[in-house]
C-alpha cells in the first residue's frame, strides 16, 4: 500500500468513527477526504482535482491558501496567538477600522464574533434591547444560520427540527418573480405587491411590537434572489414608518461576492444593522461581526450590552481579515468579480440555458449565480420537488455525481445549482467549469417531461 492510500485510510477510520458531521445522517454519508487546496482548486488523496464552484460554503472568496493571508495568520502566530476580547489590540482595530470604512452609510463600530449565526444573534439582541419590542420578522425564503434564534429566523426547510425555540418570529413572503404566486409579469408590480404584503404583516402583528426585519440582501441559500430595484428601499421606508430596525445579512454576500464590496451598495440602501462573516477572512480562521449604526450604538454608549463570546474579534482571525482585506484592495478583487459576472458567468451561463431546456432560469450577479432547473419550461416545474430527499431528489445527485467526475465540485440545493466560485477565479478556470456544466446538463435535460 503506497503513502497517500495509507494516509487515507487513516483520515477516513478515524472520521467515521469519530467525526459527527453537520446536517447529516452520519451513516448515510462518505466525505471526500481533501489532502490539499491552492486557489480556485482543491484535491483528494487518489490525485483527483476539483475546480470549486463553492467556494468551499461560499466563503473563500481569495481562493485557498492565499500566501500573504497564510503567513499574516503565522506572523500573527508567532507574535500574540490571543488576548481577551475586552483589551484593545492593534489587529482588531485595524480589521474594524478596515470593515467599518467599507460598509455603508454610518455603520461605524464593529461588534466581532466567530460566525454568521452569532452575528445575526447578537443584531437581534441589539434590536430588540433598542426599541423595547419583542418581535422579529424574516423571509421565507431565507437562511440565517443554525443557532437557536437564527434557525428560527430561517425560513426554509432546515428549521423544521428547531421550529419554535424562539418567541416572536413572524415570517413573511419577500418577491421572487420566477416562482411567485402573484407575478404578473411585471417586475415593478411584483416589488410593490412584495412590500404591501409586508407592510399589511408589520401593521397585523402591530408595528408596536416588531423589534426588527432581516433580510438577505441578495438571498443566498434560498437561491440566489436578486431582489428588485425598489424593494429594499422600500423596507427600509416601512422600517422608518414604524421604528423597526433593518438588519441586512450579507453573511454570504459581503466582502465582494456581488462585485462589490456589500451587496446594499447594489441599490444605494444602508442598514441599521449589518451581519458578515465568510468573506471577511476568505474562511481562513472563523470570523464574524455586526456593523452597527451610530444610532444605536448610542444606545450602549451608557447601557452595558448584555451578550459577548470568547473569542469575539480573536486576534488570529482578525489579523486574517486584516490581511484579506488588503489582498481585496491590492488585487482588485471585488472588480475582479464584477468583470467575471459581466464579462463571463452571466453571458457563459445565459448560453447555456439557450442550449438546455431543463434550465429554466439564470439569476446572479459578480460572482453569485444560480440555475433553476425543470421539468417543464412552461409550468416551470421543479426538477425535484421542494425539500426532496434519497429517491425523489436522484435527478439532482445524477447532476452531482457527472459534474464531479467532469472535475468541478458543484454546489446543489434543491433544483438548483449555485455558481459561486471564488471572486478570484481565473478567466480560463470559468471558461472550464462552464464546458463541464454544458456536459452535465445534459442528465438534467433527460428528465425533461
Ligand atoms: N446568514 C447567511 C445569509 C448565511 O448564508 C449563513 C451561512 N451559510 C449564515 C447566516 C450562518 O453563518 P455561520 O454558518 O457562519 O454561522
Amino acid at each position: 500500500m503506497n503513502a497517500d492510500a495509507d494516509a487515507l485510510r487513516t483520515v477516513k477510520d478515524a472520521d467515521r468513527k469519530h467525526v459527527f458531521h453537520s446536517w447529516s445522517a452520519q451513516e448515510l454519508i462518505d466525505p471526500l477526504a481533501v489532502a490539499g487546496a491552492e486557489g480556485s482548486y482543491f484535491w483528494d488523496y487518489e490525485g483527483n482535482r476539483y475546480l470549486d464552484f463553492s467556494s468551499a460554503l461560499v466563503y473563500t472568496n481569495i481562493g485557498y491558501q492565499h500566501p500573504k493571508v497564510a503567513a499574516a495568520i503565522a506572523e500573527q502566530a508567532g507574535r500574540l496567538c490571543t488576548v481577551a476580547p475586552g483589551f484593545a489590540v492593534d489587529v482588531r482595530s485595524e480589521a474594524a477600522r478596515l470593515i467599518a470604512e467599507r460598509t455603508p452609510g454610518d455603520l461605524d463600530r464593529i461588534f466581532f464574533t466567530n460566525a454568521g449565526a452569532e452575528a445575526v444573534e447578537n443584531a437581534v439582541r441589539m434590536a430588540r434591547l433598542h426599541t423595547g419590542r419583542p418581535k422579529v420578522m424574516s423571509a421565507y425564503r431565507s437562511y440565517h444560520g443554525a443557532t437557536s434564534t437564527a434557525i428560527n429566523l430561517t425560513g426554509d426547510a432546515r428549521r423544521f427540527g428547531n421550529d419554535s425555540a424562539t418567541a416572536g418570529v413572524v415570517h413573511f413572503w419577500g418577491p421572487f418573480p420566477y416562482r411567485s404566486p402573484f407575478y404578473s409579469g411585471s417586475e415593478a408590480e411584483e416589488c410593490e405587491r412584495a412590500l404591501r404584503h409586508l407592510e399589511d404583516t408589520v401593521v397585523f402583528e402591530g408595528p408596536q411590537s416588531i423589534a426588527a426585519i432581516i433580510l438577505e440582501t441578495v438571498g443566498g441559500a434560498p437561491g440566489v434572489l436578486v431582489p428588485p430595484a425598489g424593494y429594499l428601499a422600500g423596507v427600509r421606508e416601512i422600517c422608518d414608518r414604524h421604528g423597526i430596525v433593518f438588519i441586512l445579512d450579507e453573511v454570504m454576500v459581503g466582502f465582494g461576492r456581488t462585485g462589490t464590496w456589500f451587496a446594499a451598495e447594489h441599490w444605494g440602501v444602508t442598514p441599521d444593522l449589518l451581519c458578515f462573516a465568510k468573506g471577511v477572512t476568505s474562511g481562513y480562521v472563523p470570523l464574524g461581526g455586526v456593523a452597527i449604526s451610530s444610532a444605536i450604538a448610542e444606545t450602549f454608549a451608557r447601557r452595558t450590552y448584555p451578550g459577548g463570546l470568547t473569542y469575539s474579534g480573536h486576534v488570529l482571525a482578525c489579523a486574517a481579515a486584516v490581511a484579506t482585506i488588503n489582498v481585496m484592495e491590492e488585487e482588485g478583487v471585488v472588480e475582479q468579480s464584477a468583470r467575471t459576472g459581466t464579462e463571463l458567468l452571466g453571458p457563459g451561463l445565459r448560453a447555456l440555458a439557450e442550449r438546455h431546456p431543463s434550465v429554466g432560469e439564470v439569476r446572479g450577479l459578480g460572482t453569485f449565480w444560480a440555475l433553476e432547473l425543470v421539468r417543464d419550461a412552461a409550468t416551470r416545474e421543479p426538477l425535484v420537488p421542494y425539500n426532496a430527499s434519497g429517491a425523489a431528489n436522484a435527478p439532482m445527485a445524477a447532476f452531482g455525481a457527472a459534474l464531479k467526475k467532469g472535475g468541478l465540485w458543484p454546489l446543489l440545493a434543491g433544483n438548483r445549482i449555485h455558481v459561486a466560485p471564488p471572486c478570484t477565479i481565473a478567466a480560463e478556470d470559468v471558461a472550464k467549469g462552464l464546458a463541464i456544466l454544458d456536459e452535465a446538463l445534459a442528465v438534467t435535460d433527460a428528465h425533461m417531461s
